[in-house]
């Protein structure tokens, strides 16, 4: 899928985009953190998810729902999170379409870098 726009949404292609942070470099922002966590999402990458994830809030195991297909995000706020930075927030909207039917996903998630490094700690999930 190298020539194919990146999930996330941001035009580029995945190469240029979450595809290096899916390989283990580290996201210099918790927002580009963020957007490769829904990348991984969209592409079924549970070990990226684990990966990206805080020691203190990490679940065991990650079971992506084959039914739910990931289709669009968009960046609603964002707080901090820049490369000095040591938390930062990011507020986001997820549409998805789970067997044929369309929902939507707004979450207000927490993110500490540790050791130079990104991790998804929990978020807060709109009603
Ligand atoms: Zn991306």
């Amino acid at each position: 899928m190298a020539r194919e726009d990146c999930p996330c949404g941001t035009a580029l292609p995945y190469e240029e985009c979450c595809g290096p942070l899916h390989r283990g470099g580290a996201a210099p922002t918790a927002l580009a953190l963020m957007r490769s966590r829904f990348s991984a999402f969209a592409l079924g990458l549970e070990r990226y998810l684990l990966d990206s994830w805080d020691p203190s809030t990490r679940p065991d195991t990650v079971d992506l729902d084959g039914e739910v297909e990931w289709r669009r995000l968009q960046i609603v706020d964002t707080a901090l999170g820049g490369p000095w930075d040591e938390t930062g927030v990011v507020e986001y909207r997820a549409s998805f379409r789970e067997a044929g039917r369309p929902g939507l996903l707004q979450e207000r998630s927490r993110f500490v870098r540790v050791e130079g490094r990104w991790l998804y700690v929990d978020g807060d999930v709109s009603p």
